[in-house]
């Protein structure tokens, strides 16, 4: 007899995972291409910052705090002495003077850190350091310049007023007060007034983690001997690694993979575990070899462009993996992938940490000499930014246009920004400018 066949559950209906998909682009202008404003918003527009996180003050400098700060204590906490001398009450030395001193007892010390013996009395004075608590009955110091630093009597030849010499308690910040507000970077001198209120740990955001990788099969590391006439060395990725580390990345670099696609999938799969950021450069073109072109979209949701800028035209994006992790692709040549990342990965970069203002500030500046553009789309220039002896900012070129010209750029402090509708500024006029070397 046959047995029974048990009624199997039907199986569990599998969910399809949803096709990865990114937020709409932003349309194209007439010319067929995107601006360079509109990129840059769009990829800003698809990151958040990271997740704020308790962090120990000496490990927050350079990063964005996420909470305002309230300050639990005054500074000073309580009144004290500004000198080294001697506490008084002002009225017992008001006449005092080089002719007639006024010598009063010493009746007691107060070193930093302990409190007074007892109640100074009229007529006394007791020894006081610098940052010791002002003793009852006192109200002035008179420093032992102005003394011939007794120990028993003191002659004092110099008048005192009240106050003086007294720090006083929250003359500097009053308990209860926000000192730091969210948003702020923490510079060194926010760290020291934390510790100064006794603040060991605050909300911060993380640097973010940057992977960089440079794609291109002609690629070869810095140090190690070239093999044949085509190769080059990798210089972008010590280029955007730096440039990113300077924005206050934590960075990987990852450094040179070949034009395979297999490799390269490989390769960034791996590197997604650590990365709030992926940068590339290379194989976004139109090339055969353009592998980051043709691989990508099968990591995550992609959006491959034309930017109506030079260099920099071919700019890639993606959210990638589990984490839909932001990837920046840029191009290649050097001068394209350092301008790819002015325009776009620092913002981004920026936003990460939480930093208030993303962008550069676009300054004005005179024109050294005439320069020449290509009109229709944004030029960046490289150009030195000189004051004159009169303070005024002038900037000549460095190097010609072509975007492979890294001994230009390294010469450079300055990008200037020529607009899509100019194609001559004239020597004297002004010109638009992002300063690389002012960190804001
Ligand atoms: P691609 O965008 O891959 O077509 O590369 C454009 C140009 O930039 C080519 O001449 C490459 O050899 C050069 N290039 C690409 N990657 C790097 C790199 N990491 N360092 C220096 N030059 C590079
Ligand atoms: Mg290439």
């Amino acid at each position: 007899m046959p047995l029974l066949r048990r009624k199997s559950a039907p199986p569990p209906a599998v969910e399809k995972p949803e096709p990865p998909q990114l937020p709409e682009p932003p349309a194209a202008g007439p010319n067929g291409l995107r601006s360079m404003a509109d990129h840059r918003d769009y990829l800003l527009s698809c990151i958040e910052p990271l997740p704020p996180f308790g962090q120990q003050i000496l490990d927050s400098v350079g990063l964005s705090l996420c909470e305002d700060v309230t300050s639990a204590i005054s500074l000073p906490r309580f009144d004290n002495s500004a000198m080294d001398g001697y506490a008084v009450r002002a009225a017992d030395v008001a006449d005092a003077s080089e002719q007639s001193p006024v010598s009063l007892p010493v009746v007691g010390e107060v070193p930093a850190g302990s409190p007074a013996p007892h109640k100074l009395s009229p007529g006394s004075a007791m020894k006081i350091m610098t940052g010791a608590a002002i003793p009852e009955g006192a109200d002035a110091v008179v420093p032992y310049e102005a003394t011939d630093r007794g120990a028993t009597d003191v002659r004092i030849t110099e008048p005192s007023a009240v106050g003086q010499h007294v720090r006083r308690t929250g003359e500097d910040i009053t308990a209860g007060t926000v000192v730091l507000r969210a948003g702020e970077h923490l510079a060194s001198r926010a760290i020291g007034l934390l510790a100064a209120i006794g603040v060991d740990k605050v909300m911060v955001r993380p640097r973010p983690r940057v992977v960089v990788i440079s794609t291109g099969s002609e690629l070869v590391e810095p140090g190690l001997p070239m093999d044949n006439e085509q190769q080059i060395y990798d210089s972008n990725s010590y280029m955007l690694a730096s440039a990113a580390k300077a924005t206050g990345a934590q960075v990987f670099r990852v450094g040179l993979v070949p034009d395979d696609p297999e490799r390269l999938k490989q390769v960034i799969s791996d590197q997604l575990v650590r990365a709030d950021l992926i940068l590339t450069t290379g194989g976004v073109s139109q090339g055969d070899y353009d592998i980051v072109k043709q691989v990508l979209p099968e990591l995550g949701a992609t959006d491959f462009t034309q930017v109506a800028m030079q260099p920099g035209k071919p700019q890639g994006f993606g959210l990638i993996g589990e984490d839909k992790t932001p990837i920046i692709m840029m191009p290649g040549n050097p001068v394209s992938a350092f301008v790819s990342f002015e325009a776009f990965v620092r913002p981004v970069l920026r936003k990460l940490a939480g930093t208030a203002h993303y962008l550069r500030p676009t300054v004005r500046i005179f024109a050294g000499h005439p320069i020449t553009s290509v009109a229709g789309k944004l030029q960046f220039a490289r150009g030195v930014v000189h004051r004159t002896e009169e303070g005024e900012r002038t900037v000549e070129l460095a190097g010609g246009h072509g975007s492979h010209l890294l001994g230009g750029l390294a010469a450079a402090n300055a990008l200037l920004l020529i607009d899509e509708d100019t194609d001559f500024v004239a020597a004297g006029d002004e010109v638009d400018a992002w300063l690389l070397d002012e960190d804001s």
